[in-house]
């Protein structure tokens, strides 16, 4: 136990996550609109122990009515926008949103072009911008951090 204790400790510091200056909690709706499923598996690694991004106040909850920011994965396709719109509009104020990976930038490879609708940034104002195909869980949990207001 305590030698895993070390490893994770060691893999933590590696990983070079600084805390905020004033932490605060922040939680994600996370919306996958029509990826690949890498974002969501590079996503689901911030959670693993090596970033654990709840100890810096983060987490992803289950309803938009809880959350403040919504973070959307993958090219919008026609099917989700409806479903897109609904989490949005049961957001509180203020709410933003966090568009994760180069699908949900407008800038993807995947899909045809028929099947979707309008790139994120052209249907709600994006408010953080994470780059990559997919971003690294160090590059997502860096962007989300450096947007969390103190
Ligand atoms: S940005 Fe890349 S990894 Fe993410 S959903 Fe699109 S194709 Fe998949």
């Amino acid at each position: 136990m305590f030698v895993l204790l070390r490893h994770l400790r060691r893999v933590r510091g590696e990983a070079g996550l600084s805390r905020p200056d004033h932490p605060r909690s922040v939680a994600l709706r996370h919306v996958d609109a029509g990826s690949c499923n890498a974002c969501e598996h590079e996503l689901t690694a911030t959670a693993a122990p090596q970033y654990d991004l709840q100890r810096f106040g983060l987490d992803i909850v289950a309803s938009p009515r809880h959350a403040d920011v919504l973070l959307v994965t993958g090219a919008i396709t026609r099917r989700m926008e409806p479903a897109l719109f609904a989490a949005y509009d049961a957001m509180p104020e203020p709410r933003r949103v966090a568009a994760l990976g180069d699908c949900a930038l407008g800038c993807g490879v995947l899909a045809d072009p028929d099947e979707l609708a309008q790139p994120l940034d052209q249907l709600l104002r994006v408010d953080i911008r994470i780059p990559g195909c997919p971003p690294t869980p160090a590059e997502i949990a860096a962007a989300i951090l450096a947007a969390t207001p103190g």
